[in-house]
């Protein structure tokens, strides 16, 4: 049974679904008005991971994960270049999908813009108006009623109180027109130069807290299973959804709440404000979207992550290691001999089932994808010792089977990639000339076959189990 640290509750509880076998969750997207840093790409991943482990274990997922496409930063951009703002908007939602798909991370199953939904935004804010939960100032500005809610603060532990004399954060100035300091924005005035829709209340524009009540609300219904996001948005984001959410539906709005920590640099979280990050475009230059993809699960998602040239090297290596099992069990495959698995293969299926059975464990532990990969890499060693040129194809296919079904939950993709299988053939034609050359005792012909797939960055081994290769 699959158990999850719930922020509302802060510990594990297990995971039991509004409806029978589904699984609706909802996840904050980015604000597009730039490429993605990899710090928006860990969320990314990692939700992308929980949603494949729940369709692996049998639940259908709907997973809505959405794009913020009006806000100050989107508006500035656009001002800048003198563009309309869902030009900027629209621009960087397209290459955000292209790093997705680059990270192997699948579409959502819808991914809603907050300009498409202005008018159930305008509903709810209405429907918190006539219940008393809103309030309409002067200049048109509707505000959230923030004591009215008698739970505000339970996702972020805070207590109301606190929060007026210290949480700077909500203490916005030139708001004098607030009857108090607590309270959000739902709805703000137009300002010169920005874009706008028509209200009730004012020509203007919704606030960021209520496009994610709106849009989870009418993709998944009033009570979701999973809300998640990076942790930054714990406070006053995801408290703020959940006043707006429960004040207008009247049930709860999610049962489990889940945050991943940051990715930092140097210490500090990687963040667009700070200048401190690395866009996912700027990895891709160096790495295979699967290396950063790799080095994000390599932690569990609670613990922060740094970044750093060193550990990107060793996902790299590590990641490698995967391929190149799965390259050699299909070269196995190629050339069994028997195609029957025997009965000492059986017995060693038996025992190979030990690490799916280690993977669910970990995975069940609230998404531990740290241990799930220590039972894949162990997995591998063991079938680097198990399987070799005596081998029935059979066998060999049931172990390729295996690995790849543990690491596409993952997302990782570890067939090699076209090129690359042009690679193997020319490097295995090479090994076998080599052999002949060896067997024919001109070892000249054999180092220099060697040396000829050195200069091309393929670096050879001899094991008790023939020659491997690698690359350097
Ligand atoms: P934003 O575009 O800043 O609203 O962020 C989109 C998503 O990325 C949110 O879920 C954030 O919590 C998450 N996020 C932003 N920066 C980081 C970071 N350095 N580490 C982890 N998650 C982050
Ligand atoms: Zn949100």
């Amino acid at each position: 049974m699959i158990e999850i640290y719930n922020t509302l509750s802060k510990q594990k509880e297990k995971f039991r679904p509004v409806h029978e076998g589904e699984v609706r969750m909802y996840v904050c997207g980015p604000t597009v008005y730039n490429l993605i840093h990899i710090g928006n790409a860990r969320p990314m991943i990692f939700f992308d991971t929980v949603r494949r482990y729940f369709e692996y274990r049998g639940y259908k997922v709907n997973f809505v994960s959405n794009f913020t496409d009006v806000d100050d930063k989107i508006i500035k951009a656009a001002n800048e270049e003198g563009v309309d703002a869902s030009v900027i908007s629209e621009r960087y939602i397209e290459e955000c999908r292209k790093d997705m798909a680059s990270l192997n991370v699948r579409p959502a199953t819808t991914h809603p813009q907050a300009t498409r939904e202005i008018q159930g935004m305008i509903d709810m804010i209405q429907t918190l108006i006539d219940k008393g939960f809103a309030y309409v100032a002067e200049d048109g500005t509707v505000y959230y009623r923030t004591r009215k809610f008698a739970y505000y603060g339970k996702l972020s532990h805070k207590d109301i109180d606190n929060l007026r004399s210290g949480g700077r954060s909500l203490l916005v100035t030139g708001e004098e027109q607030k009857e108090d300091p607590l309270d959000f924005v739902l709805w703000k005035p137009k300002k010169e130069g920005e874009p706008y829709w028509e209200s009730p209340w004012c020509q203007g524009r919704p606030g960021w807290h209520i496009e994610c009540s709106v849009m989870s609300k009418h993709y998944l219904g009033d009570t979701l299973d999973i809300h998640g996001g990076g942790e930054d948005l714990v406070f006053p984001h995801h408290e703020n959804e959940i006043a707006q959410s429960e004040a207008a539906n009247g049930v709860p709005f999610a049962n489990y709440w889940m945050h991943n920590a940051f990715l930092n640099i140097d210490g500090s979280k990687m963040s667009k404000s700070l200048g401190n990050f690395f866009t996912v475009r700027d990895i891709l230059e160096r790495y295979d979207g699967q290396v950063l993809r790799y080095f994000m699960l390599s932690v569990h998602y609670r613990s922060p992550l740094n970044f750093s040239a060193e550990l990107m090297e060793s996902a790299k290596t590590a990641y490698e290691r995967i391929v190149n099992c799965a390259a050699n069990l299909d070269f196995l495959m190629g050339k069994a001999k028997n195609a029957e698995i025997s009965d000492a293969e059986k017995a060693l299926l038996e025992e190979a089932d030990g690490f799916r059975v280690q993977f669910e464990k970990a995975m069940d532990d609230d998404f531990n994808t740290a241990d799930a990969i220590a039972a894949v890499f162990e997995f591998v060693k063991w079938i680097n010792t198990n399987a070799g040129d005596d081998s029935s194809s059979g066998f060999v296919k049931d172990l390729k089977d295996r690995l790849t079904a543990l690491t596409s939950v993952m997302g990782l993709v570890i067939e090699r990639k076209e090129e690359d299988s042009d690679l193997a053939s020319y490097v295995e034609a090479k090994i076998e000339e080599r052999q002949a050359a060896r067997k024919a005792k001109d070892f000249a012909k054999a180092d220099a076959i060697r040396d000829e797939l050195k200069e091309k960055g393929i670096i050879l081994e001899d094991t008790r189990d023939g020659v491997k290769w690698k690359r350097a």
